[in-house]
């Protein structure tokens, strides 16, 4: 999977072959059955309690970890890091569209995946006991 998943000004997440992006087979969107991750924010009219997207704001969604500092308790000392899922998405509103709940745990699972897999560079080579105590977690089955 590439990072950022969606960035730039054309790019807002909308299915573009209408096909599920995890498993390939199933189809998303309208008509069809599907699940969706929306992010996003509204410039607002407060006066009108009325909000919209704007060509003014540009959306980001990341999944990062922070690593202790000065007196925290905590691993990964003074490291930290994230996954770009959206950056610079104009308008500020994204979406990420899969096919069903299952769809939804192989890309969340796929996410942590990768994120311990940048937290696993981003330890010193003088922390391996941090490294194996933090990193194994039990995984997100998958009912699909
Ligand atoms: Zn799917």
């Amino acid at each position: 999977m590439r990072y950022p998943l969606i960035q730039g000004k054309d790019d807002n997440g909308w299915p573009k072959n209408f096909r599920c992006p995890v498993c390939k087979v199933r189809k998303v969107w309208e008509p069809h059955t599907f699940v969706s991750i929306d992010a996003g924010a509204m410039l607002m009219n407060r006066r009108q309690r009325f909000g919209s997207p704007s060509k003014d704001m540009d959306g980001y969604f990341n999944i990062g970890w922070h690593g202790a500092h000065d007196d925290g308790e905590g691993d990964f000392r003074d490291t930290g890091g994230h996954l770009l899922i959206g950056e610079s998405v104009r308008g500020g509103q994204l979406c990420i569209t899969v096919c069903s709940t299952g769809c939804l745990r192989k890309l969340f699972n796929k996410w942590v995946d990768d994120l311990e897999k940048q937290m696993k560079k981003a330890v010193p080579l003088t922390a391996p006991k941090a490294l194996n105590k933090s990193v194994q977690r039990p995984r997100i089955k998958s009912r699909h």
